[in-house]
């Protein structure tokens, strides 16, 4: 990079901190391997002095740079000049109250909000990191981007592709394991999917290999500037709450990119003197793919300034690896034992103090059919976030009259074989999608009632139900 520059992307280790230039297309230091940041001289940057002036880009929201809920904030994320900005319409979100909800996990009316990120164009909040990530390929002028994906990356870069045609997408997914909500967008959007044996950790190392070969852009979230438009979803919650900052952030952990940006975004909020407090932060793993909770929680690795013992976590992997133990949950969307995130985010969770839980899949999908049933829905892997608050409550961790966000990170459609499965009257299909990963009870089923086809019958089933 030249000194003049004043965004860079800088290697996150501190025995190493090499700095590149931004229109390089990295996903790791070329020095020593470890992730990227982009970072930013904001000194020489043009900055709002408060977040409420952000309310101003409302009012001209007939320009899409500002309708987007991602770079309406572009201040925050200034890597790319505007016109290279790609936008289909992403991050018009909406923060939920949800009373209902509260009430099943033990919070005070009016203090649990739900950031409902299924309302993106391809319903979950990869888009923000998408619009972000395609923005940066289109500025250097890639032709292709990939990923590797449990599902709602492919379908987010399928959807980026198809709407701006501006690349080829292609899509790495594993055998057998993504729901079909995601799978069916990705070929209705007209990616090429490469479906190769194997498992979401064996796509992501397959497809790192491959872009680097055929030098394909590639979207995971080891590309650091994915991470830039997915801080917006926190800049977008504090806004609904008129900028008032909540006591914790909930958020599911898969690859850690989500956890990883909200801290990046808070910790830049406080250094530029736009915000004087953090809320703290709460990452929930299912407990078939925890390898957070077992590096954080159980064998306590931490960021320590950059100088993290990552050979915790190396050993960690061999002992998986010698057990051949592979990630396994109906949350498919966090089936990873990878993340590729650690290391960014041990240090969000240093910056916001933070905790790691991990949640049974019967604690998922009663926490979803609660979301279902007091809000807007969600996928399976979105509701760990809420059933991992339930139980820090329980544990008197998080207080019941704090405020507390959790995200909702897919739409509630994504994967309808879960849902309809949970809600079923057919032991056969119960067992075989959710029995088998040691589901034993639909605590919140809404079945269907099954009638005649009688206006007699119908009706009396009607009285005797309503
Ligand atoms: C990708 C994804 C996650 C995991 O997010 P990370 O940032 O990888 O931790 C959780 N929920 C849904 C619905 C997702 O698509
Ligand atoms: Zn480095």
């Amino acid at each position: 990079m030249s000194t003049s520059d004043s965004v860079y992307q800088q290697c996150i280790s501190s025995s190493c901190g090499d700095t590149f230039a931004i229109g390089e297309a990295l996903v790791a230091c070329d020095q020593c391997g470890d992730l990227l940041d982009v970072v930013y001289d904001w000194n020489r940057l043009p900055l709002p002095s408060s977040l409420k002036e952000f309310e101003q880009k409302w009012s001209q929201r007939g320009d899409p740079l500002n309708f987007s809920g991602v770079w309406r904030f572009r201040q925050l994320l200034p890597f790319a000049t505007p016109e290279k900005i790609i936008t289909i319409g992403e991050g018009q979100t909406l923060l939920q109250r949800a009373d209902r909800v509260a009430r099943h996990i033990g919070l005070s009316a009016g203090r649990l909000f739900l950031q409902y990120e299924g309302m993106n164009p391809s319903g979950s909040f990869k888009d923000n990191g998408m619009s972000a990530a395609f923005t940066h390929a289109h500025s250097i002028g890639a032709q292709r981007a990939a990923c590797a994906s449990t599902g709602n990356t492919s379908a987010s870069l399928a959807m980026y592709c198809a709407v701006t045609g501006l690349m080829k997408g292609v899509v790495f997914i594993g055998s057998g394991k993504i729901a079909y909500g995601k799978l069916s967008q990705a070929l209705d959007c007209g990616a090429l999917t490469v479906q190769i044996t194997g498992d979401f950790d064996d796509a992501m190392a397959r497809v790192k290999e491959i872009s680097q070969k055929l030098g394909i852009y590639l979207v995971n979230s080891v590309n650091p500037f994915r991470l830039e438009g997915q801080k917006t979803i926190i800049y977008r919650i504090l806004e609904s709450l008129d900028w008032e900052i909540p006591d914790w952030i909930v958020v599911p952990g898969g690859n850690l990119g989500n956890s990883s940006a909200f801290g990046k975004a808070f910790s830049e909020l406080k250094e530029l003197g736009l915000i004087d407090r953090v809320p703290r932060m709460a990452v929930i793993n299912a407990a078939g793919a925890d390898t957070l909770y077992q590096l954080y929680d159980r064998r306590s690795l931490r960021w320590k300034n950059g100088d993290a013992d990552m050979c915790i976590a190396r050993d960690y992997y061999q002992e998986l690896d010698a057990q051949n133990q592979k990630a396994e949950t109906i949350a498919s969307a966090i089936e990873i034992n990878r993340p590729v995130n650690l290391k960014k985010c041990i240090r969000a969770l240093e910056f916001c103090d933070g905790v790691v839980r991990r949640v049974s899949d019967q604690e998922i999908l009663d926490a979803k059919a609660q979301v279902g049933a007091g809000g807007l829905g969600c996928e399976p892997a979105s509701a760990a976030s809420v059933a991992g608050a339930k139980l820090l409550i329980e544990e008197g961790i998080m207080g019941s009259d704090e405020r507390v966000v959790c995200i909702l990170t897919g739409h509630q459609l994504k994967d309808p074989t879960a849902t309809v499965a949970y809600h079923t009257t057919d032991q056969e299909q119960f067992d075989r999608v959710l029995g088998q990963r040691g589901v034993q009870r639909a605590s919140f089923a809404n079945r269907a009632v099954v009638v005649p086809n009688d206006v007699e019958e119908i009706v009396k089933a009607i009285q005797l139900y309503s």
